[in-house]
């Protein structure tokens, strides 16, 4: 986690952080929150290396103190650990956490605990942390990161400060893979698939699998198109056991689909998925309500697998959802209200 490179876009969140923290009155509780790849855990990071950086431009990557927390070696800084196969955090982390919470800081004055990726920590650990949230020692400060403000419990919610962490333009995001080292035609090719999302379009440009996710999802739009309901389904059992993989897959394939449903009113409209050409020919194909059931069915997917669903069950009920709502959705909502009727 890189605690001095340029961040870059999301200007105004910064300086709200930056004027928290000069007023010395930074939140003893923060949600970051936004997209995966957007940056959230090295903002964090990074805030956390200016509070605890003593030199004049914090932080400066340089002293002792940076060199400890870039190797996430800082004594006084915990990622705290995840368990389970959702990624969540067991009960006896968390009191764990809690029991450690009393112990002063052993470097500098402040003392972190980051719940990155708390998608899936669940109430009962979210409400034993909950007093330690509404009343900590003055020197602790807790850090969430997730994908949607909506994983943690209202209650605490209500205690802590929730900014979103949003892309940066497509021109910011070629600049920092430029950086990088990565020529203009890889960057070009990365930002038509993942946009401003600088991290994902990093993971595109070294990884195999997300390459090969990006790959699998163009095949499916296009078997949707072609009503291909075989190349589709052997799309999906391409995708493996790999649960986070399905999921990655399912969120590339909404948002084609959400594409495809702005192209239908606005041909050129901009894209959010990673296949512009496939969106359009979607538009053309597809009536709104049959876009709608394909999203529908999409999310009903995502939720499955979210609630650790068989993975070929919930992919192969989409397969077959989503044919049938490339094909006969309006016809047979209008036979369903006459039912209705
Ligand atoms: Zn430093």
């Amino acid at each position: 986690m890189s605690t001095h490179t340029k961040f870059y876009g999301n200007e105004s969140l910064r300086q709200n952080l930056r004027q928290m923290q000069a007023r010395g009155r930074m939140a003893h509780g923060i949600l970051l929150h936004g997209a995966a790849g957007l940056g959230k855990k090295t903002l964090a990071a990074q805030l956390i290396a200016g509070m605890l950086c003593q030199a004049e431009h914090a932080p400066c990557g340089n002293c002792r103190i940076c060199r400890m927390l870039e190797k996430q070696q800082h004594p006084d800084v915990r990622w705290v650990e995840h368990s389970g196969k959702l990624g969540g955090f067991s009960v006896e982390t968390v009191r764990s956490v809690c029991a450690d919470l009393a112990i002063p800081p052993s470097e500098g004055d402040a003392k972190f605990y980051v719940f990155a990726d708390c998608d899936a920590m669940d109430p009962r650990t979210q409400n034993l942390l909950l007093k330690a949230v509404e009343e900590p020692p003055d020197y602790v400060y807790f850090l969430f990161t997730a994908e949607s403000p909506a994983v943690l419990l209202p209650t605490v919610r209500s205690r802590i400060v929730s900014e979103a962490v949003f892309p940066v333009t497509e021109a910011e995001c070629r600049e920092a893979l430029g950086e990088r080292g990565f020529s203009p035609e890889a960057c070009e090719d990365a930002v038509g698939v993942f946009h401003g999302n600088i991290g994902r379009c990093l993971a595109y440009l070294e990884e195999d699998a997300m390459r090969e996710t990006v790959t699998l999802t163009k095949t499916a739009i296009n078997s949707i198109i072609k009503k291909d309901e075989y190349t589709m389904l052997q799309t999906a059992a391409a995708l493996g056991k790999d649960r986070s993989r399905a999921m990655q897959f399912l969120l590339l394939l909404d948002r084609t689909i959400r594409d495809a449903m702005v192209r239908k009113h606005q041909p050129n409209a901009p894209c959010i998925g990673c296949d512009a050409e496939g969106a359009s020919l979607l538009a053309r194909q597809l009536s709104s309500s049959g876009a709608q059931n394909m999203h529908l069915a999409v999310n009903r997917a995502y939720a499955a697998l979210a609630a650790n669903v068989n993975l070929p069950l919930a992919l192969s009920a989409l397969c077959a959802a989503c044919m049938d709502a490339g094909t006969a959705s309006s016809l047979r909502s209008q036979k369903k209200g006459r039912k209705l009727l």
